[in-house]
């Protein structure tokens, strides 16, 4: 791309914000100026730039100019069609992971995005969604999650797409953020984004036939919520799943586990049966839940295959 670049057309070095990508090029918005978008190329020098990264760029016709990308503070990665692991989106602050009482809420799940946002460092939020078909049968299911999470320490909103019970406080809640939603299909994430984010023109299905003609991209698009804060949003970050991890990484990714990481009698203890036990010490005594450590059990079962 750098053949395109004609300095003496260039204006000022000002910041900007990566709204999304195509192969060579990127739509930067101006940070001076939210909502006036410019696509640009970059100076092949800067690598990939990816959504959400935050980068010093000079205007210009009818191409702008990226210069510079400031360090990112978390990444979110998934494997390429090779396997190799592609950064996706950059400088996200909350994965908002959805759960609704139909389909089922499986707790691994939940569990498993818990994990993940550790391992990659971004706050997670557990967002109920549905309350209006909480019934006889998915109720008590529901409460013991929603107070499971709570008293783990975590956000828990609860919200229902259709009747609007709890938008505004989820509104608040996402104006101080730049946020992800995620979450398995039909839980509502679609119908959720198309609410708050009224301005049909902006959604992601739209957006891909707008810009990129009959190809589809999976490619990460930026939207600012009306009332404040930014979405990063595409299919592929709607199913975003744990890729790579570890055992310890699964270990660590449950946080009442973490005060009793590196106590166990044995370097190598496997937390199944030894003597001296940190963790199975923490569950004898009720600081860690049969449930939690079920699923612990079961997520790490799950990594040998
Ligand atoms: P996604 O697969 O996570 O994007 O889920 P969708 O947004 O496609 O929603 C799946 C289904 O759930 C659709 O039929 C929606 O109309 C329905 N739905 C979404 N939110 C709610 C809600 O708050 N209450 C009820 N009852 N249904 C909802
Ligand atoms: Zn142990």
């Amino acid at each position: 791309a750098d053949e395109h670049l004609q300095e003496g057309d260039l204006g000022p070095e000002q910041h900007g914000l990566i709204i999304t990508h195509f192969g060579t090029q990127v739509v930067v918005e101006s940070i001076d100026a939210p909502g006036a978008h410019k696509r640009c190329h970059f100076r092949s020098n800067l690598g990939s730039l990816v959504t959400g990264d935050r980068v010093v760029w000079r205007d210009g016709n009818p191409y702008g100019v990226v210069v510079a990308v400031l360090p990112r503070e978390t990444e979110l990665s998934r494997p390429d069609p090779h396997g190799d692991m592609k950064t996706i989106a950059a400088n996200i602050d909350r994965l908002i992971i959805v759960i609704a009482p139909y389909p089922e809420a499986h707790a691994n799940l939940v569990d498993r995005y818990l994990i993940a946002a550790w391992t990659i460092g971004i706050e997670p939020v557990l967002l109920i969604n549905k309350v209006d078909r909480i019934d006889d049968a998915t109720r008590d299911k529901m409460t013991t999650l929603e107070n499971t999470y709570r008293k783990l320490g975590y956000t828990v909103l609860k919200i229902s797409t259709q009747t609007g019970e709890g938008l505004d406080v989820l509104t608040g809640y996402l104006s101080q953020f730049t946020s992800v939603f995620v979450g398995q299909s039909g839980v509502g994430k679609s119908s959720l984004i198309n609410a708050l984010l009224p301005d049909a023109n902006l959604r992601v299905g739209e957006l891909s036939e707008r810009q990129q003609g009959n190809h589809t991209t999976t490619n990460a698009r930026l939207f600012h919520f009306p009332g404040g804060g930014q979405l990063i949003d595409s299919p592929g970050i709607r199913e975003f799943g744990l890729w790579h991890m570890d055992a310890d990484q699964v270990l660590e990714g449950f946080a009442e586990f973490r005060p009793f990481i590196g106590y166990c009698k044995f370097r190598d203890c496997s937390h199944r049966h030894e003597p001296g036990c940190a963790i199975l010490a923490a569950l004898e005594k009720g600081d860690i839940s049969q449930t939690r450590m079920d699923s612990y059990r079961y997520i790490l079962s799950t990594l040998a295959q």
